[in-house]
């Protein structure tokens, strides 16, 4: 039976817009797997189904985003949130300092988590304007010797994107929870990459970690089993019962990308939507586009108006005609657009197009 569904565009910052193409084959599995008869959430996670899953899903990723030998690539819980801790908890060895670039909130609760497990600095801040931009590079201030270099790549609430990697000489740590696997990306650069899935890769409940092999040396064996990078490297990802529903739907969502041309060809359709909206942006005086040019970007475009009272009728009539979402973030007001990786273009075109008569009736 097919069910009729109405769908309407959805700019959600996380948890986001899926494919559509893998909420189909999701519905259509849900009851039984082919061939198997249970459906994912009813199996072992040792059934050699489970292993086809999770391996596939490794696969992907690996074959996706150029992955070396050289890394482990693991499925986690706890959010990127846990990984704000684990990445201390594990890296950040006695006697030693930790580097953060801090561009935004989720940064800031980063270097608070680290700062209850060891020694840190702030390498650089752009919160003296309101984080408008990322650090230039002859803005790094870095420790000699450093454990490594924390960065958030996409700054999701409001909505600045590093375009060029940081060049440092410790390890360079990630979370590039909004961005990760939205355009080509060379791993080798990492040391170790984090990202909750429910913005690009698939639901929440599952967060993807690549580390370099020689970090994972340094997880001390005194630290909680389940907070051990090593030990679930070890273990691969199987240490515990990992979230097996959201690995099954990152598996879809991976097999979606490699369908869709891979990294490079979904960079090319998310710079073309980002372009789209900023451009209408740039077109008048009416719209006031909070990054700075250079740091915009492509996943969250943010945006004010000239007043509150108009931002909350934009939200008003915005969701009336069908797109939800659109509310910035509660910490900085004003209005967002998440445009992941499954949101439509036709869906960027119908907002620029609301947008225009908005400005219309009031600019
Ligand atoms: N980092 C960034 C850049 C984020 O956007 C988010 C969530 N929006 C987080 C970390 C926290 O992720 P989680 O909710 O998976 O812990």
């Amino acid at each position: 039976m097919t069910v009729q569904v109405h769908r309407i565009y959805n700019f959600s910052a996380g948890p986001a817009v899926l494919p559509e193409a893998v909420l189909e084959e999701a519905q259509r599995d849900l009851m039984a797997l082919p061939g198997v008869g249970m459906s994912v959430m009813e199996i072992s996670h040792r059934s050699t189904t489970f292993d086809e899953i999770i391996h596939g899903a490794e696969a992907d990723l690996r074959a996706l985003g150029g992955i070396p030998d050289t890394y482990k690539v693991l499925f986690l819980q706890g959010g990127a949130s846990l990984q704000f801790s684990m990445v201390p908890m594990n890296l950040l060895t006695p006697g030693s300092t930790a580097d953060y670039i801090v561009t935004g909130d989720w940064a800031k609760k980063a270097l608070k988590e680290a700062k209850k497990v060891g020694a840190t600095a702030v390498a650089a801040s752009t919160e003296a304007e309101q984080f408008n931009r990322v650090p230039r590079q002859s803005e790094l201030t870095l420790t000699p010797g450093a454990a490594y270099v924390h960065m958030t790549s996409n700054n999701t609430i409001v909505g600045t994107q590093a375009h060029e990697v940081p060049q440092v000489d410790a390890p360079l740590v990630c979370d590039a929870s909004s961005d990760m696997y939205s355009r080509p990306i060379d791993i080798s650069t990492f040391a170790l990459i984090y990202a909750g899935a429910q913005k690009n890769l698939g639901p929440s409940g599952v967060t993807v970690v690549i580390v370099r092999d020689d970090l994972l040396a340094r997880s001390s064996d005194q630290l909680p089993s389940m907070l051990n990078l090593k030990l679930m490297a070890e273990n691969k990802s199987l240490y515990n019962t990992p979230p097996v529903f959201g690995i099954y739907i990152l598996r879809l969502v991976l097999k979606w990308m490699r369908s869709q041309g891979g990294l490079e060809a979904i960079g090319r359709v998310n710079e073309r939507k980002a372009t789209l909206l900023y451009d209408e942006l740039d077109r008048s005086g009416f719209w006031r586009p909070h990054a700075e040019s250079g740091s915009r970007s492509r996943m969250n475009v943010t945006f004010r108006l000239p007043s509150e009272e108009l931002e909350k009728t934009f939200v008003k009539e915005s969701t009336a005609a069908g797109f939800d979402g659109l509310k910035g973030h509660r910490s900085v007001g004003g209005l967002r657009a998440s445009i992941y990786n499954a949101f439509p273009e036709a869906g960027v075109a119908a907002l620029v197009e609301f947008m225009r008569e908005f400005e219309r009736r009031n600019g």
